[in-house]
């Protein structure tokens, strides 16, 4: 999971008046127009809408100043000598701008780290190339930095999947989490670039958040994971108790549907599994991720899940012989797959393209099919007909 630079929820968002005196940094002025990074009354930081922004647009798109590939554990305080023995003074130095959480820097200070890091250094770093040694000062004084960076690494690192590794953006580090958040990050395995989309319209100064949890979660599950980044989110989804119920009620809609469709894909496949899935057919299933949309739209969570609970529904729609309301709701998941990651990209595995033609091409030879019939039968009966 990501470990960022981020701090509580809920937040006042800026006037014009404060945006406008902010000063932008060059790292952010390359990778955005539409947002800056300024100072949050918490006196962390967080990212403000320089403009209105509209649902869909293409926020920001960021390279990580530093990044390691994917290892185990044990072996990412090595990749990361390696990468931060060959940044660029400028990636350097907005790696060293971003923050060092408490928690990281006590895993760093272990005694096993440190050395791991001193002995590194000592191999590859302590003689020069004239064969000269470092003084045992110096490398001590080389070991201090570069656990430091390690440190400000483990806060602000973002995993970036699919056996990508992990890296710094220093950028998106600046925003903090809202349970509702404001932008969908998508990480381009082939450009390694870091894009960030807003997922609503966002209104100038306003503060843009992303999240660092999984949504579909309770509050107090939420709450328990935020423990790892050292605060109580006040986002309107966990102040507001109103919200609990329904996110409740989304969590059990959630489990119930995909239930459903882990076992009706199973039954297709002959499993002597003689497990009963709770809900009993197309319909019942049908209605729950009807009823699952709604719950998410209501919370103004625009993201992942409701895109997988259309493509559920347009599923269900072709078992229940409605292709009409199959194919809405594969329009209507399209249009959250363009919001999250643009035209070109998907979201999934799905191609939400070729199944919405998929299913224009079956409603057009359903027509095609029923006009035949309706016209051969006129011709049965019509007494007229030769
Ligand atoms: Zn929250």
């Amino acid at each position: 999971m990501a470990s960022q630079d981020r701090r509580t929820a809920g937040e006042v968002d800026l006037t014009a008046e404060e945006l406008s005196s902010l000063v932008i940094h060059p790292h952010e002025e390359a990778v955005t127009k539409l947002a800056k990074v300024a100072k949050t009354p918490s006196s962390g930081f967080g990212v403000f809408a320089t403009q209105d922004i509209p649902k869909g647009a293409l926020i920001a798109v960021e390279l990580a100043v530093l990044s390691i590939p994917q290892v185990p554990d044990e072996e990412a305080a090595i990749e990361f000598c390696k990468a931060l023995h060959q940044i660029s003074k400028a990636n350097l130095d907005r790696l060293q701008s971003l923050s060092l959480d408490p928690l990281a820097w006590g895993s760093v200070s272990q005694e096993n780290v440190r050395s791991r890091l001193w002995q590194w250094c000592q191999d590859n770093l302590a003689t020069n190339q004239s064969g000269q040694r470092m003084s045992h000062h110096e490398l001590s004084k080389l070991v201090d930095h570069t656990c430091r960076c390690y440190g400000i690494f483990l806060t602000n690192n973002l995993e970036t999947g699919s056996g990508s590794g992990r890296g710094v953006y220093p950028f998106f580090s600046r925003m903090n989490h809202s349970c509702r958040p404001d932008i969908y990050e998508f990480f381009d395995t082939k450009t390694k670039e870091l894009s960030l989309r807003a997922i609503h319209d966002i209104k100038a100064g306003d503060q843009i958040h992303s999240t660092y949890v999984d949504l579909l979660q309770p509050r107090k599950k939420r709450q328990k994971t935020l423990e790892a980044w050292g605060f109580t989110c006040q986002c309107s989804a966990c102040t507001n108790p109103a919200f609990d119920a329904l996110g409740e009620r989304a969590v059990e809609l959630d489990d119930m549907l995909e239930e459903y469709l882990f076992y009706h894909d199973d039954f297709s496949s002959d499993t002597d599994d003689d497990h009963e899935p709770f809900l009993k057919g197309p319909d019942e299933a049908l209605g729950v991720a009807q009823e699952l949309i709604q719950l998410l739209k209501d919370q103004g969570l625009y993201g992942e899940a409701l895109y997988h609970t259309y493509w559920s529904a347009s599923k269900l729609g072709v078992e229940v012989d409605d292709l009409e309301l199959a194919l809405g709701y594969a329009r209507d998941a399209r249009e959250i797959e363009v919001c999250c990651v643009g035209p070109d990209r998907r979201l999934s595995d799905d191609d939400t393209i070729e199944w919405i033609s998929y299913l224009e091409s079956q409603i057009e030879h359903a027509k095609e099919g029923s006009s035949l019939t309706a016209k051969m039968a006129h011709q049965e009966y019509d007494p007229s007909s030769p």
